[in-house]
């Protein structure tokens, strides 16, 4: 268990970041946030420089003051997302042009503009542009795009510490490294090395979870995180499930993100001390418990599974949020049992039977 000091707070570790892709948690307000013990947020600054564009969170005052959300953000540079989701894409050496997915228009943007827009975005930790390749991949590919990873981190490193210099006080932004270099452990390892020559505050795990087989991703998180430094905090971007997670930080990993506690809400299905349950099950059409005996959360102290079922089935904006509010309290509230165990070094004891529970699944009962 560790601690990260940043402008807005100090984070806990190991942590789950919900995700605000737009400058919101999708269905939930920075106070049901807030209550629920989220201690740090995720936002992407390519989806924000899109929309609403630099102009309008500048003068908003940085992202805190746009969202009203005051503890820490974390940004993405939003690299997967110019890989993944824009338009006519060219990367070149000084950086990528492409398209936006909205309405077309055209950019072009350095790794240097990312810590820019990160910089107006005022986020506490703020990651380089990195280029992201899919599974499966060849190994020139990757090797390719895992050098110009590194030389981005470089030029980032550099410019970042030119900016922090002229910033006085408590505002210091933090800064990490990207290792990427798919699922070849020699790329991996290239990467994490020369990353930890440049000194990063902390180093993030990227390129995960993009459709690779469990083991081999298990086996990838371990290796490269074995070979970053202990005393430095290690992020895998975008996982996962609960069973993920746990994998993740017996590996040594402090922090994660996912969109899964909403986007799973918003398909009404809920995560439970006793596995996945689907919310619109007709077996629960009459069943007053609440949706997790074990839960605290505002959802589950309140409302039973025959409305919650009933919320859903009517298409009720309600239902959603109550889903995704448990949800997000759930993955929370396992993060913070992990520090509990950890602390008193009961970790593999809280596994076994975290699993011996999740497993059975609650909607085969
Ligand atoms: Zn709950």
């Amino acid at each position: 268990m560790g601690e990260l000091s940043t402008a807005h707070g100090v984070i806990q570790t190991p942590c789950f970041m919900p995700v605000g892709t737009q400058g919101t948690v999708k269905t939930l307000s920075p106070l049901e946030l807030e209550q629920s013990g989220a201690q740090v947020l995720l936002s992407n600054a390519y989806h924000l420089f899109l929309r609403p564009g630099m102009d309008v969170i500048k003068q908003a005052g940085g992202l805190h003051n746009f969202m009203h959300w005051q503890k820490p953000i974390l940004t993405d540079s939003g690299g997967y997302q110019i890989f993944s989701l824009a338009l006519l894409r060219k990367i070149r050496d000084e950086g990528v042009e492409f398209q936006s997915h909205i309405d077309g228009t055209r950019h072009f943007l350095r790794p240097e503009d990312l810590i820019d827009i990160q910089r107006d975005l005022d986020s506490d930790i703020v990651m380089p542009l990195d280029e992201c390749v899919h599974y499966p991949c060849a190994h020139d590919h990757a090797e390719q795009a895992m050098e110009r990873t590194l030389e981005w981190a470089q030029r980032s490193k550099e410019y970042f510490a030119r900016n922090q210099s002229h910033i006085a006080g408590s505002g210091q932004q933090i800064l990490f490294g990207i290792v990427q270099g798919a699922t070849y452990e020699d790329l991996r390892e290239t990467c994490a090395k020369q990353l930890i020559e440049m000194d990063f505050t902390g180093y993030a795990l990227g390129g995960i979870s993009v459709g690779e087989p469990r083991t081999l991703r298990y086996n990838i998180v371990k290796f490269v995180t074995e070979i970053l430094p202990q005393n430095k905090p290690r992020y895998l971007m975008g996982v996962g499930l609960p069973e993920d997670i746990i994998q993740a930080v017996e590996s040594g990993v402090d922090m994660l993100d996912c969109v899964v506690p909403t986007r799973y809400g918003r398909n009404g299905t809920a995560f439970t001390s006793a596995g996945k349950l689907t919310v619109r099950n007709s077996g629960f059409s009459q069943d007053f418990t609440p949706l997790d005996k074990e839960c605290r959360c505002y959802t589950c102290t309140s409302f039973s599974r025959a409305y919650l079922r009933h919320l859903c089935n009517t298409g009720e904006i309600l239902g959603l949020r109550l889903v995704s509010l448990h949800n997000v309290h759930f993955f929370l509230e396992l993060m913070r049992q992990i520090q509990r165990v950890i602390k008193d070094d009961k970790f593999l004891e809280f596994k076994k039977e975290f699993f011996g529970k999740y497993n059975n699944g609650a909607d085969s009962r």
